[in-house]
């Protein structure tokens, strides 16, 4: 059998088309959906990620603007550029790029973001409501990769869903979306041992390491559904996707597997925050 290939950069495209027509709606009835980032200091890549999310608003006609602030930049003022946004009617998502400089509080700042305009899904009540099966904005790469699932139709309930890494952005929201679509769910980390035996029980695998092929193709089940969050300069994921075609049932490429729905996901939610103005 050959493996389904979960085409991340098909499906933001698609999506992208059905945003703009959305934005075009919303324009006519005289609301521009707006999304502001914040950017603290030179990072190179924060840089071009934010010059990327911002590029992408455009395509579909949302507005963006920028906030740049300078390394320097202390806790209390961040929270005050903030909290300015927050009051902004005009403004209809906040992203602030991470990571920020060492004497930021950055969890401080992320829960400053208003529930209703944390599109990036950062905020600890952003994270306990999708936890509750409340309506929330998720984090940008899971809630993406939860809409390749659904998009191709995989069926993931009372699957033993494996999620390699815990961060607050990817691994931890991961396994909560996952636990809410029935699958069984299994986080390992940098402390779980005997993470190879875990692996090789898995129906569903999720990377989100950070180590270039840390996941081995000899760990991958028969027929599993294989997610790489990762991304790496030499153009390689988290895990050693040789193979897959024979080995899984489905995975994501890389490049194009899940890298373009993060920042398709971030636009979605930010028009989907300007429409509730229609309906409030
Ligand atoms: P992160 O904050 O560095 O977290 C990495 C996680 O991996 C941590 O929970 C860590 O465990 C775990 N880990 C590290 N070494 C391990 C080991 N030897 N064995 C098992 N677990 C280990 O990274 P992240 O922000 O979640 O990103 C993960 C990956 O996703 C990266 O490759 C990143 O480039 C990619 N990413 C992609 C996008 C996108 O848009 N496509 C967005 C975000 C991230 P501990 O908690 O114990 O330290």
């Amino acid at each position: 059998m050959t493996a389904k290939i979960l085409d991340g950069k098909k499906l933001a495209s698609l999506s992208e088309e059905e945003i703009k027509n959305e934005v075009s709606i919303l324009l006519s009835k005289g609301i521009q959906p707006k999304l502001a980032t914040i950017l603290v200091g030179n990072d190179p890549a924060s840089e071009t990620y934010v010059r990327m999310k911002r590029n992408s608003c455009e395509k579909v006609g949302m507005e963006s603007i920028a906030l740049e602030l300078p390394e320097t930049t202390s806790t209390e003022e961040l929270l005050e550029a903030i909290q300015k946004l927050n009051n902004d009617s005009n403004v209809h998502g906040i992203l602030l790029q991470h990571p920020v400089p060492s004497q930021i509080d950055e969890r401080k700042c992320f829960d400053a973001i208003d529930i209703e305009k944390d599109v990036d899904g950062v905020t600890c009540l952003g994270f306990g409501n999708m936890s509750m099966g409340i309506e929330a904005y998720g984090s940008c790469t899971p809630a993406g990769i939860i809409r390749l699932i659904k998009h191709y139709d995989l069926d993931i309930q009372g699957l033993n869903a494996v999620v390699v890494g815990r961060s607050p952005i990817l691994g931890k929201p991961m396994a909560m979306m996952l636990l809410n679509l029935n699958a069984t769910v299994t986080i390992c980390h940098s402390r779980t041992k005997n993470i190879e035996t875990i692996i090789k029980k898995a129906d569903l695998v999720v990377g989100a390491v950070g180590i270039p092929r840390f996941i081995k193709t000899e760990w991958i089940k028969k027929d599993a559904i294989v997610i790489d969050a990762g991304f790496h300069p030499e153009k390689c994921g988290d895990i050693d996707l040789e193979k897959m075609d024979e080995i899984s049932s489905a995975y994501t490429p890389v490049p194009g597997g899940v890298g373009p729905m993060t920042i398709n996901t971030l636009i979605l939610h930010t028009m989907q925050s300007a429409k509730k103005l229609l309906t409030n």
